[in-house]
């Protein structure tokens, strides 16, 4: 059985995805271990265009790719590095993540919820916590 975000705290970021990941006796250990590892990521130069923001999609923190849609984790290292195209139209260098400035909060409210509904991408404490109240029938 395979770590589901969400299960020990309200929402994982990459390092806490791929620590629960490397716990485990499966084949997708390799995987996890590379993924940990951003020596790598942290050596290349940085992007100096606009951070990218990160989101909450089922309780992980992601941030998606501007040069090919796909999507990553978000790391405490705030570097983002698009393992499917390389950010080769900024030439390989990383970029900047900006994590949300009330991430507690946002994360507080979202642990009340099923694992299924925590999602933000820009909507603010007040909202999230209307929804709570209005939609999941969690006071
Ligand atoms: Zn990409």
């Amino acid at each position: 059985m395979s770590y589901i975000c969400g299960s020990l705290r309200p929402v994982d970021t990459g390092d806490t995805y791929f620590t629960e990941l490397l716990k485990e006796n499966i084949s997708g250990n390799r995987g996890a271990k590379e993924k940990l590892n951003r020596e790598q990521i942290k050596k290349l130069e940085v992007y100096k265009g606009k951070a990218l923001n990160a989101r909450i999609e089922y309780a992980r923190y992601l941030v998606d790719c501007p040069n090919c849609n796909s999507a990553e984790f978000a790391f405490e290292d705030n570097l983002f590095f698009c393992s499917l195209c390389k950010n080769s139209n900024i030439q390989g260098k990383v970029r900047k993540v900006k994590m949300p400035k009330d991430r507690k909060q946002i994360e507080d409210i979202l642990s009340v919820r099923p694992i299924q509904n925590r999602h933000w991408t820009n909507e603010t404490l007040q909202d999230l916590a209307k929804e709570n109240e209005l939609n999941l029938e969690v006071i």
